[in-house]
């Protein structure tokens, strides 16, 4: 598949934004987005960079009524020696062809997708902020674009690619979150699209978010839909505990969202010798731990945030607070460790990073 680019005239091209310090999330986009077509016939075809522009539609595309889509979320940063560079882009790709796998989209070329993606962020590498913390954040999406009121497979699709410069998720440093366990909603259900980053899942999580920040809540701890027992995520994050001298997270059991941040942080923490499990950990395990003193940390991973400590856990009208409600050892070793190697500060072992430019 050739890419082609049709560029922006340079007198259009907008003003980047002066304080880098004062960038928000997801507000503010790049000039350019790649797109590229899927037709039944022709397969996928047709890469092109173009001008960021709205897409015209017809009412009745599929996407728009029966959710067939599916998106991921990574970000290019510019490291300590002024060049710009992405962290395991390759598992990000290879997580949308799974997702588009289980929603019955075609799946892309992983290869040269990741091309095209490199090259989008070239043509917009002046929108990639400095300032620590800030990124580029990186934004594919493939929607069902065949105009049919009608439950079915589209054959037609287009894949996108935005970008714009986010701001540092910790601007004044980590900030412990309250979190609320949901025991009415859930998230997803095994045999269900859980695993697949796709649209519906984050529209049915709205309702729970509401009603828990209503209450004071910043996120929602949720459990498994059989027993409510089984702890599975926080928010749009996986979710790990540190208990005694264990660490643990869920397995993937087919409801949770394979994160490419729970596997680096599975990875360091094999690296560094701990004592690393995949199982299930209840809500009760969890409660037990707080009251004997081994709980000792809780966080979420995920790229927006990398690591965000929990203070709190409110769960039955209870709030059971985590290691006094501070920042704890591992969560900062963690954040420490994955940005410093996303910045080129810290040896890559592992291979994690792609130089774009
Ligand atoms: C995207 C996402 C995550 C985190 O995945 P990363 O690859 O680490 O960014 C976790 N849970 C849900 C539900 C998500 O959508």
């Amino acid at each position: 598949m050739e890419l082609s680019k049709n560029l922006m005239e340079p007198h259009l091209l907008q003003a980047k934004p002066e304080d880098e310090s004062a960038l928000g999330f997801g507000q503010i986009f790049s000039d350019h987005m790649l797109q590229v077509d899927y037709t039944s016939e022709a397969g996928w075809h047709n890469s092109r960079v173009t001008p960021y522009e709205n897409l015209v539609l017809d009412p009745a595309a599929l996407v728009l009524h029966y959710g067939q889509e599916v998106f991921e979320g990574l970000k290019a940063y510019k490291g300590i020696d002024g060049g710009i560079y992405m962290f395991r882009p390759m598992a990000n790709i290879e997580r949308m062809n799974r997702s588009c796998a289980r929603m019955c989209i075609p799946e892309m070329p992983a290869q040269e997708i990741l091309d095209h993606m490199l090259e989008l962020i070239r043509v917009d590498q002046e929108w990639v902020p400095s300032l620590e913390g800030t990124s580029l954040y990186i934004r594919p999406t493939i929607i069902a674009t065949e105009a049919c009121l009608g439950v079915k497979v589209s054959s037609r699709y287009l894949f996108y690619i935005i970008t714009g410069p986010v701001g540092a998720y910790y601007p004044e440093g980590f900030n412990p979150v309250r979190i609320y366990v949901e025991e009415n909603y859930v998230r997803a259900a095994a045999g269900g699209v859980g695993e697949a980053k796709t649209m519906g899942n984050y529209a049915a999580s709205l309702l729970a978010a509401e009603e828990a920040h209503a209450k004071g809540f910043t996120q929602v701890m949720w459990l498994d839909a059989c027993d409510k027992k089984s702890i599975e995520e926080v928010g749009t994050m996986n979710m790990f505990f540190f208990i005694g001298d264990e660490v643990i997270t869920s397995p993937l059991t087919g409801s949770i969202l394979p994160g490419v941040t729970r596997d680096s942080v599975l990875t360091l923490c094999h690296h560094w010798g701990m004592k690393v499990t995949e199982r299930k950990v209840t809500i009760d395990e969890v409660v037990a731990a707080q009251k004997d003193g081994t709980l000792q940390e809780a966080f979420g991973t995920g790229t927006a945030a990398v690591i965000s400590p929990v203070g709190s856990i409110h769960y039955r009208g209870t709030d059971y607070e985590v290691g006094s409600g501070q920042t704890g050892q591992l969560s900062l070793k963690l954040y420490d460790e994955i940005t410093g190697i996303q910045l080129g500060k810290k040896e890559d072992p592992f291979g994690w990073v792609v130089k774009v430019v």
